[in-house]
C-alpha cells in the first residue's frame, strides 16, 4: 500500500514505523473475516482493514477527525486480525501507535478523558484497586444486578504448604494490579503447582503492573515507568539465576514479551529489556514443558469448557495449549465454538465501550455453552471477571484445576479481598 507521509510527520519515528507496517497490507479483505467488530457492525471502518486506511489518511493528511478516534477506539486490540492476515500486518503495533497519534491530534469528550484517567489512576495500583472493591462490595446490595455480578466474589487463601521447597529452580513471577487483589488464589494456585513440579515461584515485591493499560491507553511514557521499574525489581532476581519470568495472565505475558522492542532506544534499560522478554513466559508454556502425570489422579472431572484469551492466543500463537495441558491432565473438555472470537473484556474495554463489550460477551458466553460445560477456564484476569459477571457456571483461572492440594490445606487469613 503506497504512502506518503504529511510535512508533520517528518521524522516523527512512531509514523515512520506505522508507515511501513501500513505497507505491508495488501488491502484483501480477509482479517475483517474474524473481526468482532466488523462482525458486529459490517461497517468497513469498524474492521481491521478500514482502521488501517484511516490511520493512512491521518498520516498522509496531518488531520485526524472524531470518526476516526471513534473507530480506532471500538477496536478491542484482540489481533484476531493478525492470525488471520496472510501478509503478516502487525496491526496491534499499528493501532497503539495510531492511538497515540489520535490522542494528540484530537479533543476527547470530557466524560471521555476522566474515564480513561480514572482506569489509569486505579487499576494500575493494587491498593487503590483495594479500595474501590471494598467500597463495591459495602455498597453491592444497593447496585443494580448489571453492575453487583461485576464484583468477584472473594477468594479464599491457604496456608504456605510447610516449609518452602529448596528446589534448585527459580521462576520469577508477576504479581500484576488487578489480579493480586480480584483473584489473589490464581498466583497462589501456580505457586502450589509449581511446587509440585519442584520449580519455586518469586515474588519480587517492588514490581507491579506490567504497563500494558496505560501504554494501550496512548500514555506511553507512564507504560514504560511501569515496564522499567519492573526491569529493575526483577534484575536481582535474574542476576541471581531466575529462569523465566512468568505471567499468571496472559495479557501482562504479552506485554513483558514486548518490553525489549519497547525500550530498545533506552540506552539504560535496552539490554536488560530485551533479556526480560527473552525470560517472559506464559504460565501454560512452562508447565506445558512438564511431566503432567502427577496431576492425572487428583484433579477434578467436571466438564470443563476453555476460553483461550485473545492474547494467549493471537498475542501469544498459544492456541490449543490449555486444551492440551487440561485434557493431558485427565479433565474432560467439552465442545466449544467460535473460538478465535474476543470476550470483549479487552484490558478496559469494558468500562469504555460498554454496549459492544456486552454484546461481544452474550455471544462468547453462548459460544462456550454449546456443550453444556459445568465450568470454564481461562487464563487471563480480564476475560476471568469479564466472563464471570454474566455466566451461569463458574469461571476459573485454567491452573486452579490442576491445583489439588488445597483440600489438605487450611485457610489463611490472608487479608486479601
Ligand atoms: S488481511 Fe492483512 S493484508 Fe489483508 S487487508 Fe487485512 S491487514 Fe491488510
Ligand atoms: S485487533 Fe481485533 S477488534 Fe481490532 S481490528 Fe483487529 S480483529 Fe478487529
Amino acid at each position: 500500500m503506497y504512502l506518503k507521509l504529511h510535512s508533520d510527520f517528518h521524522g516523527n519515528e512512531l509514523a515512520l514505523e506505522a508507515a511501513e507496517i501500513i505497507k505491508s497490507c495488501v488491502h484483501c479483505g480477509f482479517c475483517n473475516a474474524t473481526c468482532p467488530t466488523y462482525q458486529e457492525f459490517f461497517d468497513e471502518r469498524d474492521g481491521p482493514r478500514g482502521r488501517i486506511y484511516l490511520v493512512k489518511h491521518m498520516l498522509e493528511s496531518g488531520q485526524a477527525g472524531d470518526a476516526t478516534r471513534k473507530h480506532l477506539d471500538r477496536c478491542l486490540t484482540c489481533r484476531a486480525c493478525e492470525t488471520t492476515c496472510p501478509s503478516g500486518v502487525r496491526y496491534g503495533r499499528l493501532a497503539d501507535i495510531g492511538r497515540e497519534i489520535i490522542e494528540e491530534k484530537t479533543r476527547r469528550p470530557l466524560v471521555e478523558k476522566l474515564q480513561r484517567r480514572f482506569a489509569r489512576k486505579v487499576f494500575p495500583y493494587p491498593d487503590r484497586v483495594r479500595i474501590l472493591l471494598a467500597l463495591g462490595r459495602l455498597v453491592q446490595w444497593l447496585l443494580p444486578s448489571r453492575l453487583r455480578r461485576q464484583i468477584p466474589p472473594r477468594q479464599r487463601l491457604f496456608a504456605p504448604a510447610g516449609k518452602q521447597s529448596s528446589s534448585q529452580r527459580k521462576m520469577i513471577v508477576l504479581k500484576g494490579c488487578v489480579q493480586a487483589v480480584a483473584t489473589p488464589g490464581t498466583n497462589d494456585a501456580a505457586r502450589r503447582v509449581l511446587q509440585r513440579l519442584d520449580i519455586d515461584l518469586i515474588e519480587a515485591p517492588s514490581a507491579g503492573c506490567c504497563g500494558a493499560l496505560s501504554y494501550h491507553l496512548a500514555a506511553r511514557e507512564e507504560g514504560l515507568g511501569f515496564m522499567r521499574r519492573n526491569i529493575d525489581a526483577w534484575w536481582p532476581y535474574i542476576d541471581a539465576g531466575a529462569e523465566a519470568i512468568v505471567s499468571t495472565a496472559s495479557a501482562c505475558g504479552v506485554m513483558i514479551g514486548d518490553y525489549g522492542d519497547l525500550l530498545q532506544d533506552d540506552p539504560e534499560y535496552s539490554a536488560r529489556a530485551r533479556r526480560v522478554s527473552e525470560l517472559a513466559k506464559d504460565l501454560s508454556e512452562v508447565i506445558e514443558a512438564e511431566d503432567l502425570s502427577v496431576f492425572r489422579d487428583s484433579t477434578s472431572n467436571r466438564t470443563t469448557a476453555v476460553h483461550c484469551p485473545c492474547t494467549l492466543m493471537h498475542g501469544q500463537k498459544r492456541g490449543g495449549s490449555l486444551e492440551s495441558i487440561l485434557e493431558s491432565s485427565g479433565i474432560s473438555l467439552v465442545e466449544t465454538s467460535e473460538k478465535h472470537l474476543c470476550c470483549g473484556s479487552a484490558g478496559v474495554y469494558s468500562l469504555l465501550q460498554p454496549k459492544i463489550s456486552r454484546r461481544l460477551l452474550e455471544r462468547k458466553l453462548a459460544a462456550l455453552s454449546v456443550g453444556k460445560p459445568e465450568q470454564i477456564v481461562t487464563a487471563n484476569i480480564g476475560c476471568q471477571l469479564h466472563l464471570g459477571s454474566q455466566s451461569d457456571v463458574p469461571v476459573k483461572h485454567w491452573i486452579e484445576l490442576l491445583d489439588d492440594r488445597r483440600v489438605d490445606l487450611p485457610f489463611a487469613d490472608s487479608g486479601h479481598e
